[in-house]
This record gives structure tokens, sequence and C-alpha cells, in this order.
């Protein structure tokens, strides 16, 4: 099996888009991951993956915070600024939950405390505890074999 055969078997894993955040010293840094899940009810905690060489990776590790926030069907660009696959630099307006930074527009925003971290191969994982959630009606952002998608298509099937 090469690296190739291994993304392309897990992108066909669909899944929502979420950019994380975090706050150090007064300044924001933001990343698009899909590597989430919740892992436990009680007490409330989630799971992020983020790969060993992400600029975010020690500022969430020395911040001890992190966001969650699930993308919604119009904020596709969020996606690419926040992946870097946009050329110029975008002013991005944040506003807060439990104090920490959280998109605006988003389908749900969770706030989390990092409650520990684990080294798994080239990427690391971190387990948040939740402190807030905020949720909204917004149809999610969707992102399947390498490519964005909406729920829109799906709503003509009638079961
Ligand atoms: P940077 O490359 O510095 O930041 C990414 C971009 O965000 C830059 O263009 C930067 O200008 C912009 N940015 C950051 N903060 C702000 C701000 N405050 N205001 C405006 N712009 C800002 N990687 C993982 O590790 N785990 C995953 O689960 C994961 N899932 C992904 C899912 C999708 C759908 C996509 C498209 C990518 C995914 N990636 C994932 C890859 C990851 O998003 C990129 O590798 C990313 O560029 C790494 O970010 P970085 O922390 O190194 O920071």
């Amino acid at each position: 099996m090469d690296d190739r055969q291994f993304r392309q078997a897990m992108g066909k894993f669909a899944t929502g888009v979420t950019v994380i955040t975090t706050e150090l010293e007064g300044d924001i840094h933001g990343m698009t991951a899909n590597a989430f899940m919740s892992v436990s009810l009680e007490p409330k905690l989630v799971v992020i993956s983020i790969g060993e060489k992400a600029k975010i990776l020690n500022k969430i590790k020395e911040s001890k915070i992190f966001t969650i926030n699930i993308l919604a069907a119009d904020q596709q660009e969020l996606s690419m600024i926040f992946a870097g696959q946009l050329k110029e630099h975008r002013e991005v307006v944040f506003e807060r939950l439990d104090g920490k930074p959280v998109l605006p527009g988003s389908v749900v925003q969770v706030a989390c405390e990092v409650s520990a971290e684990h080294v798994e191969g080239d990427h690391i994982l971190f387990i948040g505890k939740v402190t807030d959630i905020h949720l909204s009606d917004a149809e999610p952002l969707i992102f399947y074999s390498g490519k964005y998608r909406s729920l829109e298509k799906l709503e003509t099937v009638t079961i």
C-alpha cells in the first residue's frame, strides 16, 4: 500500500469541515481540519488531530485552549483561507465563546481546554474538554474525495 492509495481510501470517508482556532498572547491562529471526533459524553470530550509540521501545533501546546468551528455550506472560502489555499491574506472577523475565538456563521462552535495530548506517528492528537457550545441551523459544508460538496443534492432522495 502506498501513501497515495492510503490518502485516496481515507478521503472516501465523507466529513464536515472545521476550522480549529487558538489564541496565544493576543494573536489568533486558525487551521482547517476534518480530523475531528466526539469522544465522551461524561465528561464531554472531543479529539482533533494536527500534523507535526502545522504552525498551530505549538500554539495549542502553549495556550492549552482551542475552538472547533464546524463550517456552514457558504463558508468554503474560510476553509480555503485556513488551509493556506488562497494566495493573498484575508482579514477574518472572530467573535468569542467562553472567551475563546470562534468564527461567526459556523454551524457549531465548540470551546475547549486541552485535557491531554498524544503523539501518534506524524500527528498529535489533542483531547479537548468542552467548556461551551453554540449551535445554529445552518447547513454544513461537506468534504469528500478531495472536493467540497453540499447536502443539497441529497435532499431529492425520499426515503
Ligand atoms: P498556516 O499555514 O500558517 O495557516 C494556514 C492559513 O491560515 C494561512 O494561509 C494563514 O494566513 C491563515 N490564517 C491563520 N490564522 C489567521 C487569521 N487569524 N486570520 C486570517 N488568516 C489566518 N491538517 C491537519 O493537520 N489535520 C487535519 O485534520 C486537516 N484536515 C484538513 C481538511 C481539509 C478539508 C483541508 C483542505 C486541509 C486539512 N488539513 C489538515 C491541512 C491544513 O489545513 C493545512 O496544512 C494548513 O495550511 C496548516 O496550517 P498551519 O497551522 O501550518 O498554519
